[in-house]
Formats: C-alpha cells, sequence, structure tokens
C-alpha cells in the first residue's frame, strides 16, 4: 500500500509510523497512508518556506521571472494531469468525468494570475505635502498558510497558489486530512516542473494538531482557508492571537429562486447542476429550492422525472453520474440529517438512502424534500451533500425574504424570464456570487467568496494577486527639510 510523507523543501519526507488511513469512498477500504504531521513536521514546513522566501531565489526573482516559472508549472500541468486523476478519485470518490474535467483546467488558473505577475509595480502617490514625492510599492506578506477541504483539493489549491506565488510569497499546504494523495502528488508535479525548493510545501494531518500549529508559528505571515464555518472560526481566532491575517471560504446554504415565468427545462438544468453534481459536496450547492407556488408542481415533476434517471455507481466509471460521499462520518451525518427532515415533518418526495442499500461504499443518492420550513434543521444547517429541500413563495417580495433567511451567503441563483426581475431581486439578495439563469460558473476572471457565515475575503478575479500583497507608501524629499523649531 502506498504511504506518503509530507513534501517539504523539495522532496518527500521520510514517512512518520503515526499514520492516517485514507478510505476509497467508493469500497470502503483503505487504499493509502499519509503522515499524521505534529508541531515538528509543522516547524520544518515553515523552516523551508521562510528559507525560500528570505534567502532562496524566490524572493531574488523579478515578477516576469516568477511569471515564467509559474507558467512553466502551468506547461507541466497541461501534459501530466491525468497522472492525477486517480489519487483524486480514490481519496474523495469524485467522479472520474469531473476530476478529468477540473484537472484538464488546472493550467487555466495559473496562466492569468502568472501574467499579473508581470505587471506588479509602483505607483506615483498625490501627495499634498511640499519638498516630497511619495509613492505605493507592493510587497509579498512572506510564508502563507493554505488550508483545504477535501470536496476538490486540487483545484481549491490552485485557486491559492497561483495568485499567492505570483505575490512573491512561499506556502505551506494543509490538505484534509481525509484527501491528501493529490495535492503530494502535484507538489512533486509542479517541483519538477522547476518550482524551486521550499516554495510550496504540504504537511499532512489532522486540522486541530499540525493545521493549528502552523497557524500558531510566529513565521506565518498570511493564512488562507476553506472549509466549514466552525473550522474556519478556529483558524481565524488562531490567527487573530498570532496577529496575521485570514481569509475564509466557507459554506453554504444557497438558494435557487425560480420565478413562474422562467423557462422550466432550463431552470431544472440549473438545479440539477447545483445541487446533484459532485453528489452535493460543493460550496456553492444550491440546497435550497424557493418556487413560485403557481409552478411548483410542474417543476417539481419535470425534476423528479430526471433525477430518477441518474445512474448511481463506480466513481470511476464514465457513465456514472451520481458516485458515493466523501467518506464515513461524511455519510453518516448525511443519513442523520435526512433522517431529521422527516421527523421535522418535511414531506420526502425522494430518499436517497435507500440506493444506497447493499452497496459497500458510503452512497447516499439524490433525496428530495418538500414542504421544508424555515425552523427545520434541513433549511438552516449545510448538509454538503444531495439533499434538496422545496419552499415555495407567492410574491416576489417573499421569495427575497426566503432566500435571505440563512446564516450563510455564499451563492444563489435567480430564474425568470424578466430582465428587470432578475436584476431587482439580484441586487437583494445577500450572496457573494449571484447567478441569473445559470448555475454554478468559475473563472479566474470572477471573484469568489462569501458574506454573512460564508466567510471574508476573496479569491479569484481581478484582484487576486492583490490580496496576497501587502501595500507600502516609501517618501522621497526633493528638497530640504525645513527646520522643525525656527527661532
Ligand atoms: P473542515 O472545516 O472540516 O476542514 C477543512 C480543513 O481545515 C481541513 O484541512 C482540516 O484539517 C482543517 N482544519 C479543521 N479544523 C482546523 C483547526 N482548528 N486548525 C487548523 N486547521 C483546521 O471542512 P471539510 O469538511 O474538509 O470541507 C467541507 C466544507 O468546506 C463545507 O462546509 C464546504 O461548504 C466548505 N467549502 C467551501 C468552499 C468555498 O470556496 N467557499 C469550497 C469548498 C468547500
Amino acid at each position: 500500500m502506498e504511504q506518503f510523507g509530507h513534501f517539504i523543501d523539495g522532496a518527500f519526507t521520510t514517512p512518520s509510523n503515526q499514520w492516517i488511513d485514507s478510505v476509497d469512498p467508493a469500497a470502503g477500504t483503505v487504499w493509502c497512508r499519509f503522515s499524521r504531521g505534529d508541531a515538528q513536521d509543522a516547524t520544518a514546513a515553515m523552516d523551508a518556506a521562510e528559507r525560500a522566501f528570505e534567502s532562496g531565489p524566490w524572493s531574488r526573482m523579478s515578477g516576469a521571472e516568477r511569471a515564467d516559472c509559474l507558467d512553466q508549472v502551468a506547461d507541466a500541468l497541461a501534459r501530466r494531469w491525468e497522472e492525477l486523476v486517480e489519487a483524486e478519485i480514490r481519496d474523495n470518490g469524485k467522479r472520474l468525468t469531473e476530476v478529468r474535467g477540473q484537472f484538464a483546467g488546472l493550467d487555466n488558473w495559473f496562466r492569468p494570475f502568472a501574467e499579473k505577475a508581470r505587471h506588479i509595480s509602483r505607483e506615483p502617490q498625490h501627495n499634498a505635502v511640499p519638498g516630497v514625492q511619495s509613492e505605493t510599492t507592493y510587497l509579498p506578506f512572506g510564508p502563507v498558510v493554505a488550508i483545504t477541504p477535501w470536496n476538490s483539493p486540487l483545484m481549491i489549491l490552485a485557486w491559492k497558489m497561483a495568485p499567492a506565488l505570483a505575490a512573491g510569497n512561499t506556502m505551506v499546504v494543509k490538505p484534509s486530512e481525509m484527501a491528501s494523495a493529490s495535492t503530494l502528488l502535484f507538489a512533486q508535479m509542479v517541483h519538477e516542473a522547476g518550482l524551486p525548493a521550499g516554495v510550496l510545501n504540504v504537511v499532512t494531518g489532522y486540522g486541530h494538531e499540525v493545521g493549528g500549529a502552523l497557524v500558531r508559528d510566529q513565521r506565518t505571515r498570511m493564512v488562507t482557508f476553506t472549509g466549514s464555518d466552525l473550522g474556519g472560526g478556529k483558524v481565524a481566532a488562531a490567527a487573530a492571537e498570532n496577529v496575521i491575517p485570514a481569509t475564509l471560504e466557507l459554506g453554504g446554504k444557497s438558494p435557487q429562486v425560480v420565478f413562474g415565468d422562467a423557462d422550466p427545462d432550463n431552470a431544472v438544468n440549473g438545479i440539477l447542476s447545483g445541487i446533484f453534481l459532485s453528489n452535493g459536496q460543493s460550496c456553492v450547492a444550491g440546497s435550497r429550492l424557493i418556487v413560485q407556488a403557481s409552478v411548483k408542481d410542474v417543476l417539481v415533476q419535470k425534476l423528479l422525472a430526471r433525477v430518477w434517471t441518474l445512474q448511481l455507481g463506480d466513481p470511476m466509471d464514465p457513465e456514472t453520474q451520481i458516485g458515493p460521499l466523501a467518506n464515513l462520518p461524511h455519510l453518516e451525518k448525511v443519513r442523520a440529517m435526512i433522517a431529521r427532515a422527516v421527523d421535522e415533518g418535511a414531506t420526502c418526495l425522494l430518499d436517497g438512502r435507500e440506493a444506497g442499500r447493499g452497496r459497500a461504499g458510503f452512497y447516499v443518492g439524490p433525496t428530495i424534500f418538500d414542504d421544508v420550513t424555515p425552523t427545520m434543521q434541513l433549511w438552516r444547517e449545510e448538509v454538503f451533500g444531495p439533499v434538496l429541500a422545496i419552499t415555495t413563495f407567492d410574491t416576489e417580495a417573499e421569495a427575497v425574504q426566503l432566500a435571505n433567511d440563512s446564516a450563510y451567503g455564499l451563492a444563489a441563483g435567480v430564474w425568470t424570464s424578466d430582465s428587470d426581475r432578475g436584476a431587482r431581486v439580484a441586487r437583494q439578495i445577500r450572496a457573494g456570487t449571484i447567478y441569473i439563469n445559470h448555475y454554478r460558473s468559475i473563472d479566474p476572471g470572477a471573484s469568489i467568496g462569501g458574506l454573512k457565515r460564508s466567510g471574508y475575503g476573496r479569491e479569484l478575479g481581478p484582484d487576486a494577486v492583490k490580496h496576497f500583497l501587502q501595500t507600502r507608501s516609501i517618501w522621497t524629499g526633493t528638497a530640504p527639510v525645513p527646520d522643525p523649531f525656527p527661532a
């Protein structure tokens, strides 16, 4: 069985004898082991990141040289991404078709931010002080800690790594203890592509152990976290104690608001992609369907007709449309939330627990509840699984009120053929990303991030590199300094 050490300073460390088993969610059996990192491993990784930042070639490179290096990384990913596919599927059960789609585009997250690195420049300031000029310069933070979840480890890492390295920082990555293999292999691959040793280091292990040690290390200058609001709150508290900034990309309970005038087939496609792609294990999962009462029956019939045809199966099979959930604790959580929705009186139109019976892996199929009310757990809490909660509205004001009735604010969908209404409703919904007659797209040019409990800070978008830079003012006297205490 494959056993992984950490990836520190350009090489794998000797695997320790403290292990975390990675279980293949399609089979329910252990397929590889990662090292269970501790404070010493965190220190070793941070030593390497600090060295690479303070005295290694990375800190001496110009923006253009860093850009060339990141372009080389992108070229290697474009050539070799297929080597990473199986590890991620075996770790988290994501379907072959989805993983191939994500990985074939991995290089595209790097190229635009590499290009930005070529244009980081000083900017003159307009000050009113006589006899002195000032300018804004940009400088990297230093070693940045990136903490990532299990659902899309490499794509989420690319969103952090490309702009952070373009800005000139170095990194230590702590992937999820549930899915670390693809991140380790990726680190080796980008190192082979020419990224200097120590610029990207990976330590594996539990969040509260090695993750916490990394955030508390005095040399860590910034933390970028993606995961649950529970984990994010703990990381932000530790970062605050260490007086370093943190950005948090957290969970969601995103609404899909469907008006009576929406094209029903289009809306059904958007609802399906929102909640059943990645088996609902997606931060932007559109898990609350808020539909105008006059069209609910038609829409739900269309939705059910499509969902009944979805093929549940082995994630390695390209025909599979619904794969397993990523791990056993998560399977148990999703099943418990379905049971509670039944107990609380929601009407179960489709119970995905049945689909999993008799299978070795961690399967729950598409699940749909009607008559879900805002006091129910299913309305308020993120399932992170294939469970859709439906409720109805009569007026536009009621639709907006229901959409905003959530602690989260990550994403939202609005479906209507009235463009004025689409724009009006989009303005009123409190979420970091709003899709109108569309759902789920992401692109390096569009920022992502949450409002409310979905987090703070933004990733991607036009300012992605600037988020990993600090500004500094430099003042230069151009005239003699006047005597401050004239007689
Ligand atoms: P999680 O919070 O359990 O873990 C995420 C990472 O944080 C893991 O690497 C974990 O080890 C680490 N961690 C946990 N506690 C820590 C601590 N005290 N100190 C340091 N590190 C700690 O989340 P998960 O279950 O892996 O991922 C699912 C969650 O991620 C969902 O809520 C989902 O919505 C969210 N998510 C958000 C986005 C986004 O872009 N907003 C994207 C993907 C997933």
